[in-house]
């Protein structure tokens, strides 16, 4: 298991710069996400770790290793491209044990191998077909196969589950993962899909404009976002302006008690999982009372979209409940203070109350009341 160190690694192209200054440690033996809308310079950072291009400035580190100036076939990584680039007119097998035949290994233990792989990547007995004859799900599983044969130590993933759907998907993420505790590789995933970082890493690195943004656990990008920014990309979360006094921020919901946020300055949004809110639960402390606007159904839960002092608040519950909510229901919604947290606001205009939702209020925003509106009861 090796450890990679990436240090102020900045690339440009030209005068695009593609990655700023990414200092980033990445744990041996795990799997982390580079996460980032598109043009973020994700790949660029992959490939600077792959050896495919070299930094403008910076260095790169696999373990106590200096490797910024070895050659991308001494390194020990090996990257798998989202389109494949598979040879089409070599079999499938051909194409796994091409690595093989550059580093001399003798045919008939080339396909041995190949053959090996193949299986073990569920595409037993189809190492004699080109690639045009593979479906997108096993042309993706043909390119996994040709970087695992090179028995690296650090596999790069670039959107391994993109163009694939939702079963195979599944089938995907379970191979890789399994792989990877295999052999206990130190796995990089580029992504620009939060659902596809989560489901895959057990650490996220998120980068916008080319720079690290925040980094760290699944979990504390959907519960402890360091910015607006992170919240919004993390999406679906539960938007609240208000005005911070130590633990206490004046919301148009009403006072409420947030123990927790990110440091900034008092101009705040107040974020809320829709699954951490509850419904007519007296144990959740403060309670806010709202009318419902929507309900739906979402295969494994159920959501309403609830009203409350021109704001509107989602919440959703593990079960079928909320479903026959109709609109204009009274609905008492619980925000424990736990399940509360911070972010500084950033200033811009027009900004919803909710990614998932226009603003109940137009305008909310820079200029958002800050004081409790006496028409809404909170109770704790
Ligand atoms: P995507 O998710 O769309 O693949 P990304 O986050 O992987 O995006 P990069 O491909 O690393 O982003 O690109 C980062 C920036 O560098 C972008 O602005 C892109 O236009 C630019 N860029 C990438 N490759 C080149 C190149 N060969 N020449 C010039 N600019 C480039």
């Amino acid at each position: 298991m090796i450890d990679l160190h990436l240090e102020g690694l900045t690339h440009r192209y030209g005068s695009v710069v593609a990655l700023d200054r990414l200092t980033l440690d990445i744990g041996g033996g795990a799997v982390t996400a580079l996460l980032g809308p598109s043009g973020c310079g994700k790949t660029t950072a992959l490939k600077l770790i792959a050896g495919l291009l070299s930094p403008t400035s910076g260095r790169v580190r696999f373990g106590g290793r200096d490797v910024t100036d070895v050659p991308a076939d001494r390194r020990g990584a090996v990257m798998v491209f989202q389109d494949h680039r598979l040879f089409p007119y070599l079999s499938a097998g051909d194409n796994v044990a091409f690595g093989l035949r550059m580093r001399g290994v003798p045919r008939r233990e080339r396909r041995r191998e190949a053959e090996a792989v193949l299986d073990r990547v569920g595409l037993h007995g189809l190492a004699s077909r080109r690639p045009a004859e593979l479906s997108g799900g096993q042309r993706q599983r043909v390119a996994l196969a040709r970087a695992l044969i090179l028995e690296p130590e650090v596999l790069l993933l670039d959107e391994p589950l993109a163009n694939l759907d939702a079963h195979l998907r599944d089938g995907m993420r379970e191979l890789i993962l399994d792989v990877q505790r295999e052999r206990e590789l130190t796995t990089v995933v580029v992504t620009h899909d939060q659902e596809e970082a989560v489901v895959l890493a057990e650490d996220i690195a998120l980068l916008f404009d080319g720079r690290l943004h925040q980094h760290g656990a699944p979990r504390t990008f959907f519960e402890r976002p360091a910015t607006e920014r992170t919240a919004r990309f993390f999406g679906s979360t539960n938007l609240v302006p208000g005005h911070r006094h130590g633990e206490v921020v004046d919301t148009p919901l009403g006072r409420l008690h947030v123990p927790d946020g990110a440091p900034g300055g008092p101009e705040v949004w107040v974020t809320v999982r829709p699954e951490r809110l509850t419904v007519a639960d007296p144990r959740a402390g403060q309670q806010v009372q709202g009318r419902v606007t929507s309900s739906s159904f979402l295969g494994t839960r159920s959501r309403a979209v609830v009203e409350v002092a021109g704001i509107r608040l989602t919440v959703d519950v593990a079960d079928d409940a909320l479903v026959d909510v109709g609109p204009g229901t009274a609905l008492t919604l619980g925000l424990p203070a736990e399940a509360l947290w911070t972010v500084p606001r950033e200033r811009r205009e027009g900004t919803p109350t909710s990614p998932d939702h226009e603003p109940a209020t137009p305008g909310w925003g820079d200029d958002a009341r800050t004081a409790a509106d006496p028409d809404v009861e909170v109770r704790s």
